[in-house]
């Protein structure tokens, strides 16, 4: 298998299986019991919180952690709202993944005005656009730090300086920069920030909003005082465990991640645009995640393509792994390209740490090979 989709998961690494068995067989009392074969597990989840809070720049007691980045997502939105009831405005952007646009879709329906911010042909954003849509009744602004689909990077310190001076919270999702770009909190003021552990490595069903101190808050799921009342339920340890130990690999390992990255992704890239008559590529050529590549093939769809080359053992996506089970085209590149059927004919390549060199040759080989086979 030639596995080209690390922005919809990445494999557990064997560290962190490693980190989380115990957890999952002999330790696997609850941290709120009073003896201490459950309690003792507090000082393993406050462990694993400072290692995901140091690879991000932000003060442990600051991280709550989620069953998902989705789970993250929503509960920014709603604790800005909750605990600003008199404001009703949020603005995000029309390129978001699905977990904050779905979560507004249904906000919308309780009465609350988005905005949805475009972006150029570039899947750029301006900022001008983002000053003007803020008013005095807007509780949020969302924005992802990078795209899941094509990897272009947000303006995200400009957006936060911004909103600091308007006094208006900033959420950002953070799930594809996390582990491939630095984040610094205390240089970059964000409120809320969601995270993903399978994202690096770690398991899945595991998050994290780090909710900056003094930021308002409400929680989303209520039920016992977990997480210092953020969200209620029975910590996942061995999740949290694992989610720690892949924080700590990621923080370790991000100094050398784009230089071994990038010539991979470069040389997939520049072939297939060299050799695939029409192929054009879809985000910033630079202002961009160094692991992704979303490219256009005119004339063929998505489906066919990606059927095919699941077929000669080549995983790669449409979009978001979270809509592969729609026919919708890919909402990310069509706010980029609405004029053009770029987003009904369009593959997403993502690469990893642990993507070995000779796949990228297979890769190019089967999409030349399955791109040929569609237009005869
Ligand atoms: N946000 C972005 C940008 C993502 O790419 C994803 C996952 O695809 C999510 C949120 C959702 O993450 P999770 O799978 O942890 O719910």
């Amino acid at each position: 298998m030639i596995y080209s989709d690390y922005n919809a998961t990445a494999p557990l690494r064997p560290e962190v299986f490693a980190a989380m068995k115990p957890f999952l067989t002999e330790r696997w009392g609850n941290p709120s019991s009073s003896y201490s074969f459950g309690s003792q597990l507090k000082s393993e989840i406050e462990a694993a919180r400072r290692s995901v809070a140091k690879l991000v720049n932000a003060n442990a007691s600051e991280v709550v952690f989620t069953g998902s980045a989705t789970e993250a997502d929503n509960t920014a939105l709603n604790a800005a709202l909750i605990a600003q009831p008199e404001k009703r405005h949020l603005i995000t952007s029309a390129v978001e993944h699905s977990a904050v646009l779905n979560h507004c879709h249904f906000l919308e329906s309780q009465g609350v005005r988005v905005t949805r911010l475009s972006v150029d042909r570039d899947g750029l954003l301006e900022l001008g656009r983002l000053e003007a849509a803020l008013t005095d009744d807007t509780a949020l602004v969302s924005l992802m730090w990078a795209n899941n689909e094509t990897g272009v990077i947000f303006p995200v310190a400009e957006v936060a300086a911004l909103c600091r001076a308007r006094g208006v919270p900033f959420h950002c999702d953070a799930v594809q920069a996390a582990g491939k770009l630095p984040i610094d909190l205390k240089a970059v003021p964000i409120d809320y920030l969601s995270l993903s552990a399978h994202k690096l490595g770690g398991p899945k069903g595991v998050g994290a909003l780090v909710v900056r101190k003094g930021a308002p808050f409400a929680p989303s799921l209520h039920g016992g005082h977990q997480e210092k009342g953020r969200r209620g339920g029975t910590e996942n340890v061995a999740g949290i465990v694992g989610f720690g130990c892949a924080a700590e690999l990621a923080a370790k390992e991000l100094p050398g991640y784009a230089a071994h990255i990038q010539p991979l992704r470069d040389r997939l890239e520049t072939e297939l645009l060299q050799s695939v008559a029409g192929a054009e590529r879809n985000g910033h050529a630079t202002l961009r995640l160094p692991n992704t590549s979303s490219l256009t093939f005119p004339g063929i769809e998505s489906e066919a393509l990606l059927l095919l080359l699941d077929q000669a053992g080549v995983c790669a996506s449409a979009g978001s792994a979270c809509l592969a089970d729609s026919d919708e085209p890919s909402h990310v590149v069509r706010a980029m390209k609405p004029e053009s059927a770029a987003a009904r004919q369009m593959a997403r390549f993502s690469l990893g740490r642990e993507t070995p060199s000779d796949d990228i040759d297979q890769a190019i080989e089967a999409v030349e090979k399955t791109v040929r086979a569609l237009r005869r």
